[in-house]
């Protein structure tokens, strides 16, 4: 008796709520088409404007003749440059749903986000923005540095913040199994302060989600080619060990990497967001 008086007035505000919801989608103003992400993940939806005006560069490592880490698992081999880049994808795709500029500085023209667990590993990744990357570290990094550093200087006079990102799945040692940790560099005041709040997310992260796991990834100054001469606040973060049988589950599972990217986009809105309260 009670519920059916309310009934007419509950109906009213699902219809207030979905009209809410639908007027901005009708438009599409708010979907932009990014072909990299693939046919099926290149639509993306501008959920809020809290990241207009901030630059990210987002770099996974290796990538053209160089695989990084290699492994076999079930008969396949997994490349550590294919596992990176598709978690680059998908903070990538992140952060621009928050309207936020990013350039994928290794871009791959026709992987885009795949969703099976065996990524296939190939060697047409090129470097911002159609460059073949060459073999030699040196050379290979050295392309990246100047790359995201012509766009910091293009990007400087109406960028908020500048932010470049780094990711790896080789950890050192083998054996172990290795909790996702960040490098920063030691001059880098900036650097540190994202590492670190991008450390405490992801430890609130495992804290939440797999209770009881603990977590151990660390935040170390370390001098990298990339941290040191690239211009924008940087950080480095190995996700974990690509040889390790238990750190293959992070990656190999679909929804762990999109788990896994979503922690680093929401790590690095925190450390935007004490800049703001700073
Ligand atoms: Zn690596």
């Amino acid at each position: 008796m009670v519920l059916s008086k309310w009934k007419p007035l509950l109906s009213l505000s699902l219809l207030i709520l979905l009209w809410g919801v639908s007027l901005p989608l009708a438009g599409q103003q708010n979907v932009r088409t990014f072909p990299i992400f693939g046919e099926k993940h290149e639509k993306v939806t501008i959920v809020d404007s809290s990241l207009a005006g901030v630059v990210f560069y987002v770099v996974s490592g290796h990538g053209g003749p160089d695989p990084g880490a290699v492994a076999e698992l079930n008969g396949h081999t997994l490349c550590e440059d294919e596992y990176a880049y598709d978690i680059s994808l998908r903070l990538a795709r992140r952060l621009l749903s928050h309207d936020a500029s990013v350039y994928l500085v290794v871009r791959d023209p026709d992987d885009g986000i795949r969703s099976q667990p065996y990524l296939e590993c190939d060697k047409d990744e090129v470097c911002w923005k159609e460059q073949t990357i060459p073999l030699g570290q040196i050379p290979r990094l050295d392309q990246r540095v100047i790359a995201i550093n012509n766009l910091y200087s293009k990007r400087k006079p109406t960028a908020s913040r500048q932010i470049a990102v780094i990711l790896h799945v080789d950890s050192r040692g083998t054996k172990e199994r290795v909790d996702m940790f960040f490098y920063h560099d030691s001059r880098s005041k900036s650097g540190k302060k994202l590492a670190l709040t991008m450390q405490r997310t992801i430890r609130a992260k495992y804290q939440k989600f797999q209770k009881g796991r603990g977590y151990t990834g660390k935040v170390v100054a370390r001098d990298l080619h990339m941290l040191r001469e690239t211009s924008p606040t940087a950080v480095y973060i190995e996700l974990g060990n690509l040889r390790n049988p238990l750190d293959q589950k992070r990656f190999i599972v679909e929804k762990n990497r999109q788990a896994v990217a979503d922690w680093l986009a929401e790590g690095m809105i925190a450390y935007l967001e004490t800049l703001k309260r700073s």
